[in-house]
């Protein structure tokens, strides 16, 4: 296995080409702010980013939830390259290549049995919408077309797109751009305060599932199309599901005749250990939607993975000769996309990587709530690889946590925060030292921050 033990202090220094601030306006940024000391990146390989100047800058977010195998993977680049030679592109509109049928074929063999009908886009968001436009197909087709309330949670994030943000529970998303569709009402999230630094999945607070039962009771059973929840809400904060609770939601969605879709955007392959986290919680959704890792970052891509009853509902219900589902992308299964997608599951199963994430998640843990003491930290929650620290808010909610991303990258550390949270998602080939490293680097930052 190519284990990233190594860790090197420096790298070549590149030189990038003389840049223009102006012209490339940076997604979710403060760009005014970024532009007074822009931070860059200019190579990755292993655990490490490195700078323009060559200083290595360790990633503890596999660079966003997505470089699951670390950065740098010849057999990817090699198979984009390959495939980019062979076939650059076609579209799968009423043709397709190999190698799409080869990626959804090892995709549905990491997925709960039986939802094993792969639907390609690009991203999660697109993913999130997909599986939108799914569930309304599948109820349509089943004679149910009234069923078009959409059911998700406080807190939640399921991308950008207008569905997506119809069905999110962070207040900036809903209040920039929520007005154009639909807002689904919400389940109540369920970080609690007694669960406050509990290790795992917290011993209390299945009943919150039975908050579905108020909203059912509000918008009639025979009217909502799903529920929508991330296993573990990962870009609020890393909210672990209280035991119990995953199971009580998919009763009830069962007992009224509801579909459970888990978005597994974040926690697909292998961040809680499992293939997916509905392995890892053992329930079992309807649909599971997924992006990022499924590439290892090296290519835009995502996916629907669709249970087959339900997939077969829509396609058989339709005539022979027509399209069944009116819906695609130009880009839907890409060639180069596919390529990167068979070439990265083909690391994770050689390297046993899903299995190794879960080996090192103990030791991850235990560096992680080592943390507690420090007094800016109000919370730890943690899961397989996943974890969340929770810093005492100074000034306005999220300015701190602003300002720590911004210290950890001058210190050596690349993570994301969300509000005032900091979260790790390293790469499943972390070693315990690579785990050493950046819990220092935190360490060293954060103590010079009050509580
Ligand atoms: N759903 C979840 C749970 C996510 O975490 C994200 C992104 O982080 C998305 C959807 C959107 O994915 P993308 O940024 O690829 O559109």
């Amino acid at each position: 296995m190519a284990l990233a033990t190594d860790i090197p202090r420096t790298g070549p220094a590149i030189t990038p080409p003389r840049a223009s601030l102006a012209e490339f306006w940076l997604p979710f940024t403060p760009n005014r702010d970024f532009k007074k000391a822009p931070k860059l990146v200019a190579r990755a390989e292993g655990m490490y980013y490195y700078d323009p100047q060559g200083r290595p800058i360790i990633d503890g977010v596999s660079g966003l939830f997505a470089s699951a195998a670390g950065h740098g993977r010849a057999e990817i680049a090699e198979a984009v390259g390959q495939q980019l030679r062979e076939l650059d592109f076609t579209a799968s509109f009423y043709r397709s290549h190999p190698l799409a049928f080869t990626a959804a074929r090892a995709i549905s063999e990491l997925t709960p049995d039986g939802l094993d009908r792969i639907f390609f886009v690009n991203s999660g968001s697109e993913a999130v919408d997909t599986a939108m436009k799914i569930v309304l197909a599948y109820h349509r087709a089943r004679g149910e077309g009234q069923r078009t309330v959409f059911i998700s949670r406080e807190r939640a994030y399921h991308g950008v797109n207008f569905g997506g943000v119809s069905l999110s529970g962070l207040v900036n998303n809903r209040r920039a751009f929520g007005g154009v569709a639909t807002p689904a009402p919400l389940l109540r999230h369920t970080w609690r305060a007694e669960s406050v630094f509990s290790h795992g999945q917290p011993d209390t607070g299945a009943d919150l599932a039975d908050d579905l039962l108020r909203l059912i009771a509000v918008h009639g059973a025979e009217n909502i199309a799903a529920v929508f929840v991330e296993p573990i809400a990962g870009s609020t904060g890393v909210l672990v599901p209280p035991r119990g609770y995953l199971e009580r939601l998919r009763a009830i969605c069962d007992a009224h005749g509801l579909l459970l879709v888990f978005d597994e955007v974040i926690t697909g392959f292998g961040r809680t250990g499992r293939a997916f986290a509905a392995q890892s919680f053992k329930v079992r959704p309807d649909l599971i939607t997924m992006a990022k890792a499924i590439t290892n970052g090296a290519q835009p891509m995502g996916a629907v993975a669709v249970d087959r009853r339900i997939h077969d509902q829509i396609v058989h219900s339709a005539p022979e000769e027509s399209i069944e589902f009116f819906h695609g992308y130009t880009w839907s299964a890409h060639p180069a996309a596919c390529a990167a997608c068979v070439a990265a599951l083909d690391i994770y199963a050689r390297e046993n990587l899903f299995a190794r994430g879960a080996e090192l998640s103990a030791y991850f843990q235990q560096r992680v709530f080592s943390l507690a003491d420090l007094p800016a930290v109000t919370d730890i929650r943690a899961y397989g690889l996943f974890a969340g620290i929770e810093l005492a808010p100074a000034g306005k909610p999220g300015e701190r946590g602003y300002r720590v991303q911004k210290e950890l990258f001058d210190a050596g550390l690349h993570l994301k925060t969300t509000g005032d949270a900091a979260i790790l998602a390293p790469a499943l080939i972390a070693s315990p030292a690579h785990i050493d490293e950046i819990i220092d680097v935190l360490r060293r930052v954060l103590v010079c921050h009050s509580a």
